[in-house]
């Protein structure tokens, strides 16, 4: 199997941005843009202020509404979170797990990816899991290790089944925010190292269904290279999902992958 098996997804995180009445107009303006798309799932990932707003506004679109993060109890005393049961009850279908910026300011580290993925799964969201190497480790040499490390942790106990429900996002720290993009050389080679993880221990069938973004500086100018490798199964969109004909240009990108 090759990468015709698997639908790109081009997912933006909107991170801290975007009031509600901003939300809205954003998705407006986008959802007639991507109408036409059929080959690729288009996927807005909004601060939890937004989901109600996000999904009400791209109700009869194709695009999939995805939060940032979801604690991984059920309820309680865990002030600040959101569960994952929340997040279906209000019809969200993705969740963003594991991202490099809540990995480096808010604690979270591969036991608790490991715990939110599961708890993901569990209650039906399709989590969006972030793996990646700091420039320094890069230049070290040791960026396989790093990530082989993450994909056997965040996926602890995972089954098959499990792991084809969750998208991949091999996202370099050093790429992320600065404008510095990977390759598309270097994003292949990390892409094809993941999908060989992931063949050893789920057996190729199960390694060729998963769906491998890359993130980190993606945009409207170089989305067309980067997904044009056999890996590489889309992307994770920061700074470029913010505006609309970016966003778009990045998607109609994928669909000509
Ligand atoms: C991200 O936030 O996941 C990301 C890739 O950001 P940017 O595209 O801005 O580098």
């Amino acid at each position: 199997m090759k990468k015709n098996v698997r639908k790109a997804i081009i997912a933006g995180n909107w991170k801290m941005n975007k009031t509600r009445p901003e939300a809205k107009a954003l998705l407006t303006e986008l959802a007639p843009m991507v109408a036409d798309v059929k080959d690729v799932e288009v996927i807005a990932c909004v601060p939890f202020t937004n989901l109600e707003t996000a999904i009400e506004a791209t109700k009869g679109t194709n695009i999939k509404i995805g939060a940032q993060n979801c604690h991984f109890e059920k309820s309680g005393a865990f002030t600040g979170e959101i569960s994952a049961d929340m997040l279906v009850e209000m019809g969200v279908e993705y969740v963003v797990l594991g991202h490099s910026e809540r990995r480096q300011y808010f604690g979270e580290t591969d036991e608790t990816v490991n715990k939110r993925t599961k708890a993901a799964l569990a209650a039906g969201l399709k989590p969006i899991v972030c793996v990646g190497e700091l420039l320094w480790e890069r230049e070290c040499d040791i960026t396989e290790e790093v990530i082989a490390r993450q994909i056997k942790l965040d996926f602890y106990s995972l089954t098959s089944e499990d792991i084809k429900k969750c998208v991949i996002a091999y996202e370099p720290v050093w790429a992320i925010g600065t404008g510095k993009t990977a390759t598309a050389e270097q994003a292949q080679e990390v892409c094809a190292f993941i999908r060989g993880c992931l063949a050893k221990q789920y057996g190729e069938d199960t390694a060729e269904a998963v769906t491998i973004q890359y993130g980190g500086s993606m945009n409207a100018g170089n989305a067309a290279e980067l997904v044009s490798k056999v890996d590489v199964d889309g992307g994770l969109i920061g700074g470029a999902s913010l505006k609309a004909p970016d966003f778009t240009a990045i998607v109609k990108a994928a669909e000509n992958g």
